[in-house]
């Protein structure tokens, strides 16, 4: 069975030089931060999951987490695994230091995190969302409730969930109908929560929902929702987990992948209500809540990555050893290893170059991410805040559809084994196909794309990319003829987005349901465009260091072969999908409803 290295070298090429870690450790808040910390916290992060947590992926599968008298049983060893990672700190790596945090920049949570989740993500799932909550709370919560919340989740003693999905409200959160009544400082709050991961488990001593529901005189839609925290067991003053809140898990799902982690039925108030505190403000709760979601989305593309990752080390260990006819043009002698078959290095270059791309270009989001919060120039904060706000629904939507084509590919590496449950490689594409739909399906990424960041703006954000794009070319020609391909396929590719950017632009005032249509296309090129312009300026940086005397040359040699291999097998796909969304509004539209 396969074990997960993490690709520390290619994190690092895509930290410091892709995403700018000394832009990034320049600025106000950071300046802790220098690139051997950063080695150093990547590489105790890669030994704790290499023994801890991946060890635990595929029996955290085989067993799955069971609910028994409202009681939810972890997998074996996950609740060890668990307290080792908050007794080593982990939980807190990015949280405020005021808390007990270690506040450090996204720029190195973001790359930890995808640690994680190539060697876990079913387990992984609960610090992220802790995470989430801390996020919505340091900026949403009261200094009260950040006294008594904020440590125990910083620590992870205590860990948090989100609870926005209702039976009748999934996408569309305006339908959310648990009811928050207020009863003195407090709330009591009534309702059914479904698909709430971890929302009940035994690897902490108290579980702190965020609860979107509506006050008895709350405005219909989304105008009237308000955000709570409703803990399982209520603190006592002295901040110890007290009684027993009107909470109950009513049931956990069975489902197609990450089976260690709980995605629970949550009863709310059966027993007459169970006890919330409002955060901030009355009917802005769903505001509240994008700050956690946002931040949740880069997390959830960063699967997508992680997934790619542990999915293409796999096919390779199992590329290298099955042994299977001669290479081609042998008529006799030794049969080989499929790892010479040109078919199967045309897969694993695709899985690699994918991964590559997936992740240099969720890295730069996060880089991205800290400017717009550190940034001391406020033009130059607002200019990061409104890229961010175009690159969440690009590296959460592209990365995870990525994610799970290329656990497919590794699934077709290992020929029938990869369908066959005891090579481990379906658990890949199984735990990657929800990434594409929690946090807000593809649809709705890209529908966010389209309108928000695309159509409302005229596109103002996205074309100052694309011209961003662009500016590459004169340094790709100046790189001679190992670049001539990356400059082609970059530069054809750039010129299909600035196409179909424009159409979208113009045809959305007009006819927003037709661009409503081709959005997915739209979202798709744009992430195969930005990951060729990252890999394109891998490929620029990788030349320049190989002029160096100590370069590391196999390293280098390796990700200008993988940009050629983007440039040549990805980013063609950019003219077909510009297409489709130039030309194809009218027939997704063409069958009225009843006649499916
Ligand atoms: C394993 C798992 C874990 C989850 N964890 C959590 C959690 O912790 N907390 C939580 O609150 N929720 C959680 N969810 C819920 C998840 O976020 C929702 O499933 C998701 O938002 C989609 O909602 P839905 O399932 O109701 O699908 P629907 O909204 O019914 O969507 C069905 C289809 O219609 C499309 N669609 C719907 N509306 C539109 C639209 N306006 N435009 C275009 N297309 C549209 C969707 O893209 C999709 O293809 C989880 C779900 C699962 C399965």
């Amino acid at each position: 069975m396969s074990t997960y290295t993490a690709p520390l070298k290619d994190m690092q090429f895509a930290i410091k030089e892709l995403a700018g870690l000394p832009e990034i450790t320049a600025l106000p808040g950071c300046s802790e931060v220098n690139a051997e910390l950063v080695d150093a916290v990547l590489g105790e992060a890669a030994r704790f999951a290499q023994e801890v947590l991946d060890p635990l992926n595929r029996d955290g599968d085989k067993q799955g987490a069971k609910l028994a008298g409202g009681n939810v049983t972890t997998p074996k060893g996950f609740k060890e695994a668990y307290r080792k990672f908050i007794e080593a700190g982990w939980n807190g790596l990015g949280a405020q230091p005021e808390y007990g945090g270690q506040g450090l920049p996204h720029l190195v949570s973001v790359p930890v995190q995808e640690i994680w989740k190539s060697a876990n993500m079913a387990l992984c799932l609960a610090p992220m969302l802790t995470g989430g909550v801390l996020e919505a709370l340091k900026v949403h919560a009261s200094p009260e409730q950040m006294k008594t919340y904020g440590g125990k989740l910083t620590a992870g003693v205590w860990s948090g969930t989100m609870n926005l999905t209702e039976p009748q409200a999934g996408s569309d959160l305006s339908a959310v109908r648990t009811r928050a009544v207020r009863e003195g400082d407090h709330y009591r709050i009534q309702g059914t929560k479904i698909f709430i991961t971890w929302g009940e488990h035994d690897m902490t001593e108290n579980i702190v929902h965020l609860v979107l529901a509506r006050t008895p005189d709350a405005p219909e839609g989304v105008k009237g929702i308000s955000l709570f925290i409703v803990p399982k067991f209520l603190p006592r003053p002295d901040g110890t987990p007290g009684e027993r809140n009107d909470i109950k898990c009513v049931s956990i799902e069975h489902k197609l992948g990450i089976h260690g982690s709980p995605t629970c039925v949550l009863a709310y108030g059966d027993n007459g209500g169970a006890v919330g505190t409002l955060v901030g403000e009355e009917n802005r709760g769903l505001e509240y809540m994008f700050t956690m979601m946002n931040h949740a989305r880069l997390s959830v593309g960063v699967e997508g990555v992680a997934v790619g990752e542990r999915a293409y080390q796999h096919a390779v260990e199992y590329a290298r050893t099955r042994v299977q006819g001669r290479e081609i043009g042998q008529k006799s002698g030794d049969r080989v290893t499929i790892i010479h078959h040109p078919d199967v290095r045309r897969m694993l270059m695709s899985m690699r170059s994918q991964t590559e791309a997936m992740r240099a270009l969720a890295y730069f989001a996060a880089a991205t991410l800290d400017k717009s919060k550190h940034h001391p120039d406020p033009a130059e904060k607002r200019r990061n805040q409104a890229l961010l706000d175009l690159l969440t629904p690009i590296v959460k939507g592209w990365c995870t559809e990525q994610g799970v084509d290329v656990a497919s590919t590794g699934i077709q590496v290992h020929g029938g084994m990869g369908f066959i449950e005891e090579t481990g490689a379906t658990q890949y594409l199984r735990d990657a196909r929800i990434t594409t739909i929690y946090e807000g399906t593809t649809g709705i990424q890209a529908g966010d794309l389209v309108g928000r960041k695309v159509g409302f703006e005229k596109g103002a954000t996205a074309l100052a990319v694309i011209e961003g794009m662009r500016a590459l070319d004169s340094r790709l020609a100046a790189g001679g003829q190992d670049l001539a391909a990356t400059r082609a396929g970059l530069k054809e590719a750039v010129a299909s987005l600035d196409g179909a950017t424009h159409w979208i632009v113009d045809t959305f005032p007009k006819n927003p349901k037709g661009v409503a249509g081709v959005s997915v296309p739209y979202l798709k090129l744009f992430g195969t465009v930005a990951g060729g312009w990252m890999m394109a300026r891998a490929a620029l940086i990788a030349q320049e260091k190989l002029k160096q005397p100590d370069a590391d040359r196999d390293f280098l040699q390796g990700k200008l072969a993988t940009a050629r291999f983007y440039a040549e097998h990805e980013l063609p796909r950019a003219a077909p999908f510009a297409r489709e969304v130039t030309s194809g509004a009218d027939s997704v539209l063409a069958l009225d409803p009843s006649k499916f």
